[in-house]
């Protein structure tokens, strides 16, 4: 039987919905024979997550997601296996989290201007984990009524560059891959061309990137059409890079990514593995 690998999966330490442990409880549950758990800026969920794997017979990849910058635009890069004791790597995690703290408040304030009345203490409750983000604003926004779900609050009011929506501190992107490969992980970019960022992930721009260590491109993502997996398989195939595919699970929090909707192929994983040190 084929083997069923997702590369990209967020427990409730970030922003999905199921504790790392009942993650890899529906990975198994949904056939998966790899997970990667890959939460926002934290390392969190590992432990809890490998643990429930050789409990339940799911092999477990380490990894995580994190918020980057390119060109003003938000770019997330995708580390597998980066050691979590990696000084550097904890050390920036660390900021990364701090800017996602530091901006809850205004986001409050400025939706308080347009009149949804909510207290710090709402969304801080929703973000359980240790990385809270726009999710979080959006469940305490569901609770009050004031949206039906995370996706009309995203559409409607914490889009970047929405109503809402507070810029947060980010990683320059050449400076994340150095990161996570100093760390002795694998670097691929997630969704590379979804929600926009082909306006800055140029294929000029992913040749230097390419040849400045990166690893992979996440070329089948649900945020991508057909037309533009292909486009990025092709474009990965001339610059050497590895594809990836994951399905960017946040438990009930988005409804168009279920478990193995788009999953990695076993030569690339076990590339992945080797590239690991
Ligand atoms: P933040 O990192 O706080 O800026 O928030 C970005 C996160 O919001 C991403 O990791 C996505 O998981 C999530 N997100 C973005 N758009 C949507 C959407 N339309 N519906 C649900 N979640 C979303
Ligand atoms: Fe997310
Ligand atoms: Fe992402
Ligand atoms: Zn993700």
């Amino acid at each position: 039987m084929a083997m069923l690998i997702d590369l990209h999966t967020h427990s409730a330490v970030s922003d999905g919905t199921d504790s790392p442990a009942e993650l890899v409880a529906h990975a198994a549950a949904a056939g998966l024979d790899v997970l990667a758990v890959t939460d926002h800026d934290t390392v969190a969920g590992l432990d809890e997550a490998c643990a429930a794997g050789s409990r339940l017979g799911v092999e477990v990849l380490c990894g995580l997601e994190l918020s980057a910058r390119l060109s003003c635009r938000s770019v997330h890069l995708l580390g597998y296996g980066p050691d979590p004791e990696n000084a550097a790597l904890a050390a920036e995690l660390s900021k990364l989290r701090c800017g996602r703290d530091d901006r809850v408040p205004a986001m409050v304030a400025r939706l308080g201007d347009l009149g949804f009345s909510l207290e710090l203490d709402e969304v801080l409750e929703k973000a359980a984990g240790v990385s809270v983000g726009r999710p979080h604003v959006a469940d305490a926004m569901i609770a009050r009524g004031y949206v039906r779900d995370r996706e009309e609050a995203f559409t409607r009011w914490l889009y970047e560059g929405g109503p809402a929506y507070v810029d947060r501190y980010a990683t320059e992107l050449s400076a994340a891959i150095e990161l996570i490969k100093a760390a002795g992980g694998v670097a691929v970019i997630a969704h590379p061309w979804g929600r926009g960022t082909d306006q800055v992930l140029t294929p000029d721009v992913l040749a230097e990137l390419a040849a400045s260590g990166l690893d992979g491109l996440e070329a089948d993502h649900p945020d991508h059409q057909a037309s533009t997996r292909a486009e990025l398989r092709l474009l990965a195939s001339r610059l050497g890079l590895l594809v990836t595919g994951g399905s960017d699970h946040h438990g009930t929090g988005k409804t168009r990514n279920p478990l193995g909707v788009c999953a990695t192929d076993p030569a690339v994983y076990a590339e992945i593995r080797h590239r690991i040190h």
